[in-house]
């Protein structure tokens, strides 16, 4: 297959390093998917004062102009969805229906975002004052830095750069090292779309040289961040220290309660898809099964059916549901956690090994654990990858309490046919996000998304609520 040299864009340039990385398609370690340029802290400071400049006129462009832009942005993406989803397939590892499914998802998030540049709206009060009027607008922040994981390469971008610019804001975008051809193919695209000259820069490199630059730049007016736990909360004292603006997505240790009364296919179904589809690399992905006593053994008998069906390969075979492990780091980390489940004395009913295809690559079986219980290490810990564990619970009160037991609180899903419980569980589920008969993972483009405790801080991002984040309040007073 076709290599490539992926370059920053910066100020509309494009601009290499001298150092270069590789990257390397987890499902196959003989392809080398391209080289990328590793940014300096030079260069990521060109990017932020070319962003700075950009941002006197874009701030105050017609939203027409901003409409147009990632109206065409979103309909690229959209037309070459097949060949967008191919690339993200062999540089992450999602199977390529998957991938398929995220690249559509970022062409409808520009097209959401585009129209909300032309529905962004004030208020206009009347004053306590005799003789006076109020209003209130919204403007943009300034230049915002934007660090993305690489578990989703395309759909996370497009949900922090979308909303930023509809807003008027210009960016510095900062993708994960492992996943830099679905950045660069999105920074083609939105540069040909028309942005100008330093609205959108792209700086590609390592989290400890571009990120940190962006994050301790005094011109950063604000820093959106998806990754890990610690990297977050290292960010956020950093960026809060200077007075800066922060939102932060990290980890989560989603519960999936199964209740009595579930539809058993309906349960098992939700569960190996929320756990197990995108090789479990989602912040959403449910990890804890918590079960009822009356429904155990049927509900960990059909999960377990479901899981020997499951075809871990190579992402982009078409028979493929689940693809391999991102990196070696990653894979050992999983591995890991695999010995300390059974150290822990919680009972391997599936899965744990290493599976060897006709290609290199960090295949892996997907895992579960029974007995489990919420003082391991399992049970608690975010693991990222194709691992989940069940926990028997006597009743629903008893789900609940264990399912809230965490300190994360991403997303949270019930499985019942009882009303009485899924009300009650939308109410008192400890996560940003509530699933009833869905799985954990898998969101809508046009409503929030985020969590509580220490899966997120600052405002939602998505939907209109990405504006909380990427603009700042006016209140302004007319005497007349
Ligand atoms: P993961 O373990 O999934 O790679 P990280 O939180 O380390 O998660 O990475 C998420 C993003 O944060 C990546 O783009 C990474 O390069 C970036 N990053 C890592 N360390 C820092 C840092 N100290 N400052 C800013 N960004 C960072």
């Amino acid at each position: 297959m076709m290599q490539c040299q992926y370059k920053h864009l910066i100020n509309g340039q494009w601009e290499s390093s001298e150092t270069l990385g590789a990257n390397i398609n987890p499902s196959d370690l003989d392809d080398l998917v391209g080289n990328y340029a590793q940014g300096d802290q030079q260069q990521t400071i060109n990017a932020i004062e070319a962003a700075k400049t950009a941002f006197q006129s874009w701030s105050c462009s017609p939203i027409q102009q901003r409409f147009d832009m990632l109206d065409a942005v979103g309909s690229e993406i959209l037309a070459r969805k097949d060949e967008l989803a191919k690339l993200l397939a062999r540089e992450e590892g999602k199977a390529l229906s998957d991938a398929l499914g995220e690249v559509i998802r970022a062409g409808q998030i520009f097209k959401f975002f585009a129209g909300e540049c032309v529905r962004q709206t004030g208020d206009k009060l009347a004053s306590t004052r005799q003789g006076m009027e109020v209003e209130v607008t919204r403007e943009p922040v300034g230049v915002v830095g934007l660090i993305t994981p690489w578990n989703f390469p395309i759909a996370i971008p497009a949900w922090k750069i979308a909303p930023a610019l509809a807003y008027g804001n210009t960016v510095v975008f900062k993708p994960a090292e492992l996943v830099p051809a679905s950045a660069w193919a999105l920074a083609d695209i939105i540069h040909r779309a028309g942005a100008p000259a330093g609205v959108f820069n792209l700086v590609l490199g390592k989290g400890s040289i571009v990120g940190e630059t962006l994050v301790n730049h005094l011109d950063v007016a604000a820093i959106s961040f998806t990754g890990s736990e610690g990297t977050g909360r290292n960010i956020a004292s950093k960026v809060v220290a200077r007075m800066g603006k922060v939102q932060l997505e990290m980890g989560g240790k989603n519960p999936l309660v199964v209740l009595d009364d579930a539809d058993l296919e309906v349960a098992a179904e939700v569960a190996v898809n929320g756990a197990f589809y995108a090789t479990g690399q989602r912040c959403t992905a449910s990890s804890r099964f918590i079960v009822t006593k009356g429904i155990h053994d049927r509900f960990v008998a059909a999960v377990v059916n479901k899981m020997g069906k499951l075809e871990v390969g190579h992402a982009l075979d078409t028979n493929t549901k689940i693809g391999p492990v991102v990196d070696k780091k990653q894979l050992d980390n999983v591995c890991q956690y695999i010995r300390v489940g059974k150290d822990e004395g919680a009972k391997l009913a599936f899965g744990g090994e290493i599976l060897q295809r006709k290609t290199k690559g960090f295949f892996l079986q997907p895992t579960l654990f029974t007995q489990a219980n919420s003082s391991m290490r399992i049970a608690k810990e975010e693991i990222f990858g194709p691992v989940a564990c069940v926990i028997k619970v006597a009743d629903y009160e008893e789900a609940l309490a264990v399912a809230n037991d965490t300190v994360f609180g991403l997303s949270s899903g019930i499985v019942t046919t009882s009303l009485k419980y899924a009300n009650h569980f939308k109410r008192h589920a400890h996560s940003g996000m509530v699933m009833v008969n869905a799985p954990t993972a898998g969101v809508d483009y046009h409503v929030p998304f985020g969590g509580r405790n220490g899966s997120s801080y600052g405002s939602r991002e998505q939907g209109r609520y990405a504006a909380e984040f990427y603009t700042t309040v006016k209140t302004v007073y007319i005497a007349s």
